[in-house]
């Protein structure tokens, strides 16, 4: 049984860009007959916007998807809010080889002096012993030093080495909130997921998060990241960019079958008439037959 999930962030507003990963994410579970999990990545406390996660439930509705497990409607893995899963964290947790560290952002990256947008390394500056025993220390994860091979769907095979590009990794951040790569992992796990279909913007974390599963010795799902959309001159479409939200768009009465329709021509699919999701089955799998055969 294929089991997917949608797994968005209550910091704001979706857009465009959630509604095709929404989108892409229910048709490729859909499309086999498989489950859809609505899950809330709720964590980062100090970002959560009130209402939010209501507003997603409504949106996802709008747009006419639907899910058989999530934090509204409850399910056989819950809870599905991951505010309320902390004990599973710190379980998972406690199975790794872990170290305090007190690093502050800056300190690391004074001791690496990476260049501008490249990737900082953890140098393991905490390793053996904190350097500042005065502050609330995170918690890091001591990852082996080995290369990790993932087949993507999309993007074919991801390598990565994790302990010489990003070093030893943030499981639980020095204010106390567990951090994404442990809780997604653990989730996925715990919930059963077989498939992770998300945005390109994530591709980075599949390596890490695939040493997290071999760790934790849980099953790695399969990893999907689609190409993130964009506007007309390229720019990503992101929540900062200003552009409508589904809220806002859906309050002001736009018809969500016409915006199906366009994130199905932003995805070049052959779709030329308002549509609803099910209208679309059938599509991921010719969209997928397509990449292969030009890659
Ligand atoms: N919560 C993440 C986000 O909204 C998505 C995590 C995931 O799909 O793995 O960007
Ligand atoms: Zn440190």
């Amino acid at each position: 049984m294929i089991r997917g999930r949608f797994a968005p962030s209550p910091t704001g507003e979706l857009h465009l860009g959630h509604a095709r990963t929404a989108l892409l994410a229910w048709l490729q579970v859909r499309e086999s007959g498989g489950q859809f999990i609505l899950r809330l990545e709720d964590l980062d406390s100090g970002r959560v916007r009130s209402g939010s996660s209501d507003g997603i439930l409504r949106d996802l509705a709008w747009l006419g998807l639907n899910w058989d497990e999530g934090w509204d409607i409850g399910g056989p893995h819950g809870p599905y809010r991951q505010s309320e899963r902390q004990d599973l964290y710190e379980a998972a947790a406690s199975k790794l080889e872990t170290y305090p560290c007190t690093c502050s952002r800056l300190e690391v990256l004074q001791a690496v002096s990476a260049p501008h947008g490249v990737e900082v390394r953890y140098p393991g500056t905490c390793r053996s012993g904190v350097t500042h025993a005065h502050r609330k220390a995170a918690l890091r994860w001591r990852v082996p030093d080995l290369e990790v091979h993932v087949m993507d769907g999309f993007n074919g095979e991801v390598k990565e080495n994790v302990a010489r590009v990003v070093g030893d990794i943030t499981v639980r951040r020095n204010d106390g909130a567990w951090a994404y790569q442990l809780a997604c992992v653990v989730d996925d796990a715990d919930m059963g997921i077989t498939d992770v279909v998300r945005g390109a913007d994530l591709l980075s974390s599949t390596a890490r998060q695939a040493l997290l599963f071999d760790a934790l010795g849980a099953n790695r799902p399969r990893f999907w990241h689609a190409p993130l959309l964009t506007d007309a001159n390229g720019a990503r479409l992101a929540k900062r960019s200003g552009a409508l939200s589904l809220r806002q768009m859906r309050e002001g009465g736009a018809d969500p079958k016409a915006l199906l329709r366009d994130v199905a021509l932003g995805l070049s699919w052959q779709i030329n008439a308002p549509c609803q999701p099910q209208d679309l089955l059938g599509q991921w799998q010719i969209w997928l037959e397509r990449i292969a055969s030009q890659r």
